[in-house]
This record gives C-alpha cells, structure tokens and sequence, in this order.
C-alpha cells in the first residue's frame, strides 16, 4: 500500500435520463378490468436522470383505481430509481428525522403484542432501501429488535447490511423468506409500486407469525388534493414510479382477500408535505416564488386534513391470530 496515497472519497457518477425503456400492459390491480378512461399523459418530475418517457395514467371503468398504462418493465427498475433515490442516500449521522418519522414509528411499535419470553420481536422491511428507518426503529425500540429488510437495489441492500440488518435482495414474492416468522412487517409506500399488489399482500400475509400486523402507507386518490394531479402537483403522481393509485375500499378489498383484518386505518399529514415537495418540482420561478408556494400548499394540506381525508393512508393489517 502507498503510505502517500491520496484517498479520493466516491463521488455519485452523473448519468443522463434513459429513452424509450421497455414498457409491458397493465390492467386493473384491484378488479381486474381492461376498460378504462385516461386521466392524463405525463413525465418523471422529481428526477432528470430516470427516464425522458412519457407515461399514461388511466382510471378503472369498474372500481376507479387509477393506474400506470403501460407501466415499466420490472427490467427497468434500476432505471426509473436512479443512484440519487433519497431511500437509499439517507444520513444516518443526521440527529433529527423529518415529517413526523419517529411520531409514525412509536405508533407502529405501540401496534405490537410484548415480546414472548426471550424471543425477539421480527421486523421485516420490505422496500427498505438503505435501512434507515429500520435502523430509527430500532433504535426507538431500545435496540431489542431483529430487523431485517429487503430491497430490489443492491446498492441499497448493501449498505443495510452494513448497518446491522438481515438482508434480502430482490422481490419479496420471489424471496426464500421464512413463513410464519415476523411480528410486523414494513411497506411503506411499496404497495402502489409493485407488479401485482395482491400477491404482495399474500406474501406479506404468509410470513406474519399468527397476530402480526403488517404496516403500510398509500396515496388516497379519494383526498380533494387528487385536483393537483394534472398539475403534477399532487404527491401521489411521481411518474412513472407509483403503477397504482388507491382510495381505502381498494385497500380493503385487497385485504379481505387475503384474510386480513383491519387494525387501524388513518389519514395522514403527509398530503402536505407531498404537496409541498410538487410545488418545489414545478413551479419554476425564484426562490420567493418557491417559499410562497410551499407556504400556501402546507397551509391547504392542513384545511383538508381538518376537513377528513388527504393524500395519505396509514394503515395496519392484522393476521388473524
Ligand atoms: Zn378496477
């Protein structure tokens, strides 16, 4: 080794948006339906290096469930999910979360029976990316956790082994995960950005012990905030990653299929912060401009969440015990 050696930190290589990727059909995940009506035509505008495509979300005929038409290709995963994603850049040194991450993570562990004798409680993430929240949840629960977390990105994976957790890379529909084993189970906003989200649910259902709450987050195309959508300015948009937007009895059709039971069901704050973060994607004006624009959505977000629903679903499932 040269004692002298410059050490050169790795810097995230720039690299240009992806043209033309390879698109399959899609039909309605909830219903099953062909027929449909377009909602509109849009880009990726939250990220300049995934793909310059434009995508087509229709809304079901028969349920309403709005949908990617074509959606991208499972090959292209690593396309419309650049290097940059926030979900596998966190700074785990950071002393503070943000948007009510550690509130929402209290109230996941408040969900959960006590640990039985000597057995540690099993967390499964799926869509984990880099392990964070895994990590933040951990560390609330006192360290008493085993945590483990699965994510389609290697780079994400691996950096969540390094932080401790048990990992699997790839889908959760194809891993060799253990059956009956965990106590809860993450998806965070997974649900609207898989191939088939049923099938998810049942895999998710198989591997709860008995009594095991699984926890997800979905955009609610039923929140008055969906008027943004056009715009782009809606957070449940992020073309062309999100391949199927829900309201709650979509969700809870879902479940019942899978013999879940419902333990809680919320609407969240969220919305505003989605809102928020659409605002800062579109409007292209200075930095005043951008301020203003961000005060006003939150201040919206806050009336809606006043008057019921915003864009934003919390929601635990419950294995029957
Ligand atoms: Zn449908």
């Amino acid at each position: 080794m040269q004692a002298n050696a410059k050490y050169i930190p790795l810097s995230k290589p720039e690299r240009p948006a992806k043209s033309v990727i390879r698109v399959v059909d899609s039909a309605c995940a909830v219903c099953g339906s062909f027929r449909c009506a377009l909602v509109l035509k849009g880009k990726d505008r939250d990220f300049n290096n995934t793909t310059t495509d434009v995508f087509t979300l229709v809304r079901c005929a028969q349920c309403g469930l709005i949908y990617l038409n074509p959606r991208p290709s499972t090959g292209e995963l690593g396309a419309i999910y650049p290097p940059t994603y926030p979900s596998y850049n966190h700074d785990f040194q950071r002393a503070t979360t943000t948007f009510g991450l550690d509130k929402r993570l209290k109230q996941i562990l408040s969900l959960l029976p006590p640990p039985e004798g000597e057995r540690r409680t099993g967390v499964l993430h799926l869509g984990s990316g880099d392990g964070y929240v895994l990590k933040r949840l951990n560390d609330l629960a006192g360290n008493e956790l085993e945590t483990h977390a699965l994510d389609v990105s290697l780079q994400a994976v691996v950096v969540a082994a390094a932080h401790g957790h048990m990992t699997y890379p790839g889908f959760a529909e194809e891993s060799k995960l253990p059956y009956n084993d965990f106590d809860l189970i993450l998806l965070g906003h997974l649900l609207q950005r898989v191939t088939d989200p049923r099938l998810l649910l049942l895999s998710v259902f198989e591997c709860l012990r008995p009594g095991g709450i699984a926890w997800l987050e979905c955009a609610n195309i039923d929140a008055p905030s969906i008027q943004w959508l056009q715009e782009g300015a809606w957070g449940g948009y992020q073309i062309p990653r999100n391949w199927f937007l829900f309201n709650r009895k979509h969700i809870e059709q879902l479940a019942a299929e899978v013999r879940f039971e419902f333990a809680h069901f919320a609407y969240s704050r969220q919305g505003q912060y989605w809102r928020a973060k659409g605002s800062i994607a579109t409007v292209k004006g200075t930095q005043l401009a951008k301020k203003v624009s961000r005060r006003l959505s939150c201040d919206f977000g806050t009336a809606l969440e006043a008057a019921g629903q915003t864009s934003n679903m919390l929601i635990a499932l419950k294995k029957p015990s």
